[in-house]
């Protein structure tokens, strides 16, 4: 090296494998989430297609970080960013299958096409089941990782089995009664990304699909703050009880930090109303549970998943001084 060789982090690119996909160094992860904070991921990598996703897992060293993310809908990326690769699925992971097998009709759905648009093409094709997933504005595996749900139904309900590749780069699938599934959560173990899933639906006429569909959709924009930069439901309901009544009661709606905010229309919404930090909305949330606890005796849970480092670390990513 020498005298004007900038130091980066080890040169983590020079180590990766080749792929036909593309790698990004240094690529802000605040324009893929939406929230809109958060520090860069060290390398973002879009693989081509799944086999390209295979070779890259089986050659990545064993100790470089591998995190997935899908469409940024629950993720509060912290200010430090992401260490390590960061994965995230897309067109080349969008596929939509319908089959018809055992008097069964089944969709096959890719992990990286988005619940809105798969609820459409579910409804296109005249098949109901999935019209909650209208209401859902992340993909297909943020779905299967988080055990999406809306208006009664959760992803669990209409899953048949889900194909995914683990940390060594190796296909497999499980059935939904394997997959751990509970409320906002997924037992698979944490190194899986899920490439793909198989829903079983029903045929059903399109115009009453259709009406779900835009009363699923009428009823969001009245209730959640759909047009604000928000990371959806921050905490998990904790049984018996409502997550946003306990924070109302605790006199958190509309609380201020730096430019966090609780939000006015549904106070389980943290919202960024401009210039908000990572750390403005963590350290909001964290005093909301402070405040429900002393308040209700409840502490409630983080439904929303909050990853990387904090600005202050020394291995913040893309730093500089
Ligand atoms: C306005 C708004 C409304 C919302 N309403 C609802 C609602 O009604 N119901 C509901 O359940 N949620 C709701 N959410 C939250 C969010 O849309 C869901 O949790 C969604 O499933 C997240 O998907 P995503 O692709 O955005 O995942 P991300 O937010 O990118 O990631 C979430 C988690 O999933 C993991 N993940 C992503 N892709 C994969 C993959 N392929 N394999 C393995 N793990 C993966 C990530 O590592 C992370 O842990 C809402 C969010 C917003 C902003």
């Amino acid at each position: 090296m020498n005298a004007m060789t900038p130091i980066t982090r080890n040169n983590l690119i020079d180590r990766l494998p080749s792929v036909s996909g593309r790698y990004v160094v240094d690529a802000p992860l605040r324009d893929l989430t939406w929230f809109r904070v958060g520090g860069p991921a060290e390398v973002l990598f879009r693989p081509a297609d799944r086999q390209d996703l295979v070779d890259f897992l089986q050659a990545c060293p064993d100790d470089v970080p591998v995190t997935v993310i899908g469409v940024g809908s629950n993720l509060l990326v912290r200010d430090g960013g992401i260490p390590g690769v960061t994965i995230r699925l897309g067109r080349g992971f969008a596929d939509f299958e319908v089959i018809a097998a055992d008097g069964e009709t089944l969709i096959r759905a890719g992990a990286g096409l988005s619940d809105v648009k798969l609820s459409m093409m579910a409804r296109d094709a005249g098949l109901s089941g999935l019209e909650f997933l209208r209401g859902v504005p992340g993909s297909v595996g943020g779905a299967l990782r988080m055990n999406a749900g809306a208006y009664g139904s959760e992803i669990k309900d209409v899953l048949v089995a889900a194909r995914w590749i683990d940390a060594g780069g190796n296909i497999g699938s499980s059935l939904t009664a394997d997959l751990g599934f509970g409320y906002r959560h997924c037992g698979a173990p944490d190194d899986v990304i899920f490439i793909e899933a198989l829903f079983r639906v029903t045929p059903a006429d399109r115009d009453a699909i259709a009406q779900r569909m835009q009363q699923v959709s009428a009823d969001r924009n009245l209730s959640q703050p759909v047009t604000s930069s928000t990371g959806g439901s921050t905490f998990a309901n904790p049984p018996g009880a409502r997550a946003w009544e306990l924070i109302d009661a605790a006199g958190c709606r509309g609380l201020v930090v730096g430019d966090a905010q609780v939000s006015e229309q549904h106070c389980n919404f943290l919202i960024n109303r401009g210039n908000a930090t990572a750390a403005d909305l963590e350290t909001l949330g964290d005093t909301v549970r402070r405040r429900v606890l002393e308040t209700s005796g409840v502490t409630l849970r983080w439904e929303i998943r909050r990853i990387g480092i904090h600005a202050t670390s020394a291995d913040r990513i893309g730093g500089g001084a």
